[in-house]
Parts: C-alpha cells; sequence; structure tokens
C-alpha cells in the first residue's frame, strides 16, 4: 500500500510527551471545574510535534485533485474556477458571524444580498421570481415539481401524475419526480440527439403535470423544438419545467423564461462557480414565470434570517414540508452574487459563447481518435463513445484511468446512458487555449498507445498513489474502516 496517499493515521505519529502548542496562563486557577463535568482519565489525542502535524496535513491535502490542481474537464458538472475574491467575501466576518436567529433589523445587509442575488438570477433566466432555498439541484427539481403539483391542485385539477422526461436525462430528473410522488414517461431522442417531438405527441394528454427538458440537453446539444415542444405542453395543461444545470453556455445568450419555460432550478455551485466536488456544498435556486409566484417557497417578506416559511402542500398530502431551514446555503449564495457582479453584464455576455468554443475546438481536434455519435455544433460539452479504433480493447474506463497518469482529472464516463462507452467532455469558458492544447496532446498521445502498447493503457494508473480499484469489490465489500484497510 502506498505510504503517501494513505499516510500514517495522526494518531500512529503520535510520541508521548510531545508537544506542540502551548497554552496561556491559566488565569482562573482559582476556580476548580466540578468533578461531575470532568473526564475520568485523558482524553486520547495524539502528541506530536508541530512541524510533523504540519507535514502530515500538507501531504494529506496534496493528495486531492481540484480545479486549483489541473484541468477537471468533468461533463456534466461544470468544474469551473472559483475565483478567489469569492471566497474573501464568503469569509467576511460581517457575514460569518451572523446567527440565523438574530433579530431582523441587524441582519439588513444578509437579507439584502439574498434579494439581489434573487434579482439577478429573474434578470438571467427571463422569469419572474427565485427562491433561495434549495441545497442542490435535485433538491431544486423536487422543489420545482412541487410547485408544480400545487399549482395544478390549486386549480381543482388533480388527475395530473405524469412528468414526461427525455431518455437522455440525468438520473436526478427522475428520481426527483418519484420522490414527488409523479409517475415518469419517457420521451424518446431522436438520432440527432433531439427529443423527439413526434413521440412526445403521443404521450401528451390531460394526466400530465410537467415536461423535464435540460437545455442544452446532457448530450451539449441545443433542444431544436422548444417553441414547438412548450406549445404542445402548455396546450394539454401542463407546465414546462426547466433543468438548468446546464446553463453555462445560455448565459448572454438566451433565456428560459423567453423559451416557454415556467419553472426552473439553476445549480449555482456550477455555473457560478462554488467548488463542489466530493458532493458539496451546493444550491439550487427555483424560479418561476409570472403568475406562480404564490406557489414559491419562502416569499414572504423574510424578516430575519430565520423567517423563510415553508411549503405548505397541505392540500396535497395533508402537511408541510419545509425546503430549507433558513435561507439556503447562505456561503454558496455569496459566492454566487459576487461571481455575478465581479463579472458584470457585458462580461457575462462572454461567458456561454466561450465555453461552445473551448468544447468545439477540442471536439473537432480529438474527432479522428475518437467516435463521435453525434455530429455538428455542440454547445459547452460534448459525448465522445470511446475510441474510434474498437479493435484495440481499451475501453473509456481505460482512457479515464491513463488520464491521471497525465495529471488530468477524467472527463464524466459511462454517462449519458445513451452511449455505451461515453466520454463527456466540458472545459468550461476559464481555460487558455495553452492548457486545452495540452489535454488534446494527450488524448491524442492515449489513443497512439492503444494501438501500439494497449496493456500500459488498461493496466492504468501507473503514477497515482494507488492503482485501478476493483470497482465491483468496492462496492459490494466497502471499506470504510482504516484499520481494516492497512
Ligand atoms: C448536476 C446535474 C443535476 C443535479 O444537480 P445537483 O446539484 O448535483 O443535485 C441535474 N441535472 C443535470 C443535467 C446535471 O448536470
Amino acid at each position: 500500500m502506498n505510504n503517501k496517499l494513505y499516510g500514517n493515521l495522526i494518531f500512529e505519529l503520535s510520541k508521548e510527551g510531545r508537544r506542540g502548542y502551548s497554552l496561556p496562563k491559566n488565569q482562573f486557577g482559582d476556580y476548580d471545574i466540578p468533578a461531575s463535568l470532568c473526564r475520568n482519565e485523558d482524553a486520547a489525542l495524539p502528541e506530536c510535534d508541530e512541524m510533523t502535524v504540519v507535514r502530515h496535513y500538507t501531504n494529506h491535502s496534496e493528495n486531492n485533485f481540484g480545479v486549483n490542481n489541473g484541468f477537471y474537464p468533468l461533463g456534466s458538472c461544470t468544474m469551473k474556477y472559483n475565483p478567489v475574491i469569492n471566497e474573501e467575501v464568503a469569509n467576511m466576518p460581517e457575514f460569518t458571524g451572523l446567527h440565523p436567529l438574530q433579530p431582523a433589523a441587524t441582519v439588513e445587509g444578509a437579507l439584502d444580498v439574498c434579494e439581489q442575488l434573487q434579482q439577478h438570477l429573474s434578470a438571467i433566466a427571463g422569469l419572474s421570481r427565485f427562491t433561495l432555498n434549495p441545497f442542490a439541484g435535485a433538491h431544486g427539481e423536487l422543489t420545482g415539481l412541487m410547485i408544480i403539483r400545487a399549482y395544478h391542485e390549486s386549480r381543482g385539477d388533480s388527475k395530473r401524475t405524469k412528468v414526461i422526461i427525455p431518455d437522455s436525462a440525468h438520473g436526478t430528473n427522475p428520481a426527483s419526480a418519484a420522490v414527488c410522488g409523479l409517475e415518469v414517461v419517457e420521451v424518446k431522442s431522436t438520432a440527432q440527439g433531439y427529443v423527439d417531438v413526434n413521440d412526445l405527441r403521443g404521450i401528451l394528454d390531460d394526466t400530465v403535470a410537467a415536461m423535464m427538458m435540460t437545455n442544452p440537453n446532457t448530450l451539449g446539444m441545443f433542444e431544436q423544438e422548444i417553441p414547438e415542444i412548450a406549445k404542445l405542453v402548455h396546450e394539454c395543461g401542463a407546465l414546462m419545467y426547466y433543468d438548468g444545470a446546464n446553463l453555462n453556455p445560455m448565459l448572454g445568450a438566451c433565456r428560459p423564461g423567453d423559451m416557454g419555460f415556467d419553472v426552473m432550478h439553476i445549480n449555482l455551485h456550477k455555473t457560478f462557480s462554488t467548488p463542489h466536488g466530493g458532493g458539496g456544498p451546493g444550491a439550487g435556486p427555483v424560479g418561476v414565470r409570472a403568475g406562480l409566484e404564490q406557489f414559491l417557497p419562502g416569499t414572504s417578506d423574510a424578516r430575519s434570517l430565520a423567517d423563510v416559511k415553508a411549503i405548505d402542500f397541505s392540500s396535497a398530502d395533508g402537511g408541510k414540508i419545509s425546503v430549507g431551514p433558513y435561507h439556503g446555503n447562505y456561503g454558496v449564495l455569496l459566492r454566487a452574487l459576487t461571481y455575478i457582479l465581479t463579472l458584470g453584464r457585458e462580461n457575462m455576455k462572454m461567458v456561454g459563447p466561450l465555453a461552445t468554443l473551448n468544447a468545439n475546438y477540442i471536439k473537432e481536434s480529438l474527432k479522428d481518435d475518437y467516435l463521435l455519435p453525434i455530429e455538428g455544433l455542440c454547445k459547452h460539452e460534448f459525448v465522445f463513445d470511446g475510441l474510434r479504433d474498437k479493435s484495440t480493447g481499451v475501453t473509456t474506463m481505460d482512457v479515464a484511468k491513463r488520464l491521471l497518469d497525465y495529471g488530468y482529472h477524467a472527463p464524466t464516463i459511462y454517462f449519458p446512458l445513451l452511449f455505451h462507452e461515453s466520454l463527456m467532455i466540458e472545459p468550461t469558458e476559464n481555460e487558455s487555449k495553452d492548457t486545452i492544447d495540452g489535454f488534446i496532446a494527450v488524448m491524442h498521445q492515449i489513443a497512439e498507445e492503444a494501438r501500439t502498447n494497449p496493456e500500459i493503457v488498461k493496466s492504468a494508473p501507473h503514477n497515482t498513489p494507488i492503482g485501478r480499484v476493483d470497482d465491483v469489490l468496492a462496492a459490494k465489500q466497502p471499506v470504510v474502516k482504516y484499520r481494516d484497510m492497512v
């Protein structure tokens, strides 16, 4: 087992009597702590010198990979650079020192941050109003579907139990619908990767509550038939939901509200740059068009950071569901607002076109070596179906592992499910041409290795702290305790 990754536990570096700290003189020596509050024996704390502690944690931190270490083209996730100024603002004691229950009059500024962000998101999306409560995209989807259900209920229309979701959709879409108690009906994609409008026509009826769409879709394609789809969906009385996870390439180019969408979420951690590798933190504000504001949670004039109304769906399921105790993930909201204000209106308009240019440049540069199942202009991301030359036996998994040897984070693999060997690449707008050219060169190099020395790719990674893990064993027999591992 490689020593660097697992290192030793700080406890194992402990040497009795070693000190890395000194405490200030006890000014309260005259007062005894009541015996009932004292430990019976000393806590088992590691005893280390300062240098050991610093090296231990620094070495562990260096086993991490993030946008600040290198290129991170993880498709669908929009792993974009989080400017340092975002962190400075999010760490201002004026914000971090607030208590959610302190009197409203003392948090006017913090509440104003929420209102400003809400207004910017509404302007960017072309919608009327946003709630900042939901903690992630998936949480936003659930909130949005509950809003849609509440809307139908308010009209006394209780037979709408179905949600239409394209077969290319992210897994959270059907999951959110199921959690909301709605039935998922799949609509097919055409060979070109768009929602099949003819298939949709056959599915629509008065039991449909909503159509969920991601645009650009998970293949990176801008859905061509949105006006027609929105017309059909609205004609049958259902609402249009926009999964805004892929909003990045739309910034400054077009707005979901103008396309006919009624409800949407925005993944602030993606489009507006909070680091979110490893599952958090996130924020998934939900916006609605004019006329649906009353169904949003937390739209009362919140008088303190804690004063956010729960969604009241008493008519639907006899209870209340809170979608966030306070004002959502406040640190993420601060970063998003900082990002929006530092870019400003004019620079914001460059985000979408640059992200799109970078993705197309990579796609066109690599399609001689990698199989491109869907030709044509993509938006911020695209999908290869593995290596073009299938005779080598080198899989998408092998390519992804080999990329680690060259210091790159792997793209998203085996998603979307439409292809067997999906390799989904999203560079974002921030990367320089040099970085992107470096990535392209390495991807060509790996394709060349697959032809001439496939074993080196199949057995990768070779330069990482641990080699290839056994995915099946890791899933079936997860080792979650350090003691079992060594
Ligand atoms: C990331 C993503 C989601 C889910 O968002 P989370 O913030 O991870 O919950 C939904 N749909 C698409 C297309 C996504 O890329």
